[in-house]
């Protein structure tokens, strides 16, 4: 796994904000692990070393999924400030550490999901209930729901990655209406 040379700009989020992520890909295409048509990237402030380790460690995680399916699809691991700082220009105040924009086909993981202080581990823990390692495979999960399936509806996602977390086929769109109804 190494680095590019290149320092890339994805943009973000919608056109009429324009918020771009600095990012520097990273080149998994020996690792073998992921299909080729996933790309990896972090945040261009994510430290070096903490980023390879960090998305060999989000690698072994995808592999459990079907990820043929998404076909070419951008994965960043960006810094909690950067995640914030996106979330922030989209007028949302509340604070996520996974997010997923459909029309750009990224998804966004908090480097904290993987790499925590134990501070922050603990402030994770209290804000979602779940320890680091449920924690990161349910914003994964769940992040692939809406990816997978094409889905924005969050409950709906969220029951698309309970399926992919359990391991059962994916079916899009197919409990999805009983969820919308309860809402
Ligand atoms: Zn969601």
């Amino acid at each position: 796994m190494k680095f590019a040379l290149l320092i890339s700009s994805l943009l973000l989020a919608s056109l009429a904000i324009g918020q771009s992520l600095q990012v520097i890909a990273v080149d998994v295409s020996n690792a073998g692990r992921t299909p080729s048509t996933i790309h990896f990237y972090c945040s261009k402030d994510y430290d070096r070393g903490q980023c390879k380790s960090d998305v060999a460690g989000l690698q072994q995680l995808l592999s459990q999924f079907p990820l043929i399916q998404l076909g070419e699809w951008s994965i960043v691991l960006a810094t909690r400030q950067e995640t914030r700082r996106l979330q922030h220009a989209e007028g949302d105040s509340a604070e996520t550490p996974a997010l997923t924009y459909l029309k750009h086909r990224t998804s966004i993981f908090e480097g904290d999901l993987f790499s925590a202080d134990a501070q922050r581990t603990s402030e994770l823990l209290q804000m979602y209930g779940r320890n680091s390692i449920d924690l990161r495979l349910w914003a994964v999960s769940h992040e692939l729901g809406h990816a997978l399936c094409q889905e924005s509806d969050e409950h709906r996602a969220e029951d698309y990655g309970r399926q992919l977390r359990n391991g059962v086929a994916l079916h899009c769109g197919a409990s999805g209406q009983l969820q919308s109804a309860a809402r």
